[in-house]
């Protein structure tokens, strides 16, 4: 069933995809930049994957946030990019660059 939207919820899921993007950017920037950013109060959604350097976490980030935000309002949207199972609604409105099911998560972490 595919998942729909209000057109408000989809203003917001946008809003808040674009403010997560630029707060990252300008981490990656200003770490970029040697300014010291502070990378502690941002947690980020490769935590699992230790060797990655704070750049390229950032960058994954960054990427995640990008590719949600042209998923939203396509079919593809809420929906696992590995498996195609829907992601709960409740976990959109927490994270929207989610882009994959808890399961998958799960499965990447453990190759890692
Ligand atoms: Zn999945």
């Amino acid at each position: 069933m595919p998942i729909t939207l209000t057109p408000g919820h989809i203003n917001r899921l946008r809003r808040d995809l674009a403010r997560k993007g630029m707060e990252v950017n300008g981490k990656l920037t200003r770490l970029l930049a040697n300014m010291n950013a502070r990378l502690l109060d941002l947690k980020t959604p490769d935590e699992q994957k230790p060797g990655l350097r704070p750049e390229e976490k950032l960058r994954r980030y960054l990427d995640k946030i990008i590719a949600a935000q042209r998923r939203l309002g396509t079919e593809g949207w809420g929906k696992c990019v590995t498996c195609q199972a829907e992601i709960p609604q409740a976990q959109l409105d927490d994270s929207p660059w989610k882009a994959e099911c808890d399961r998958c998560l799960a499965d990447e972490g453990a190759l890692f």
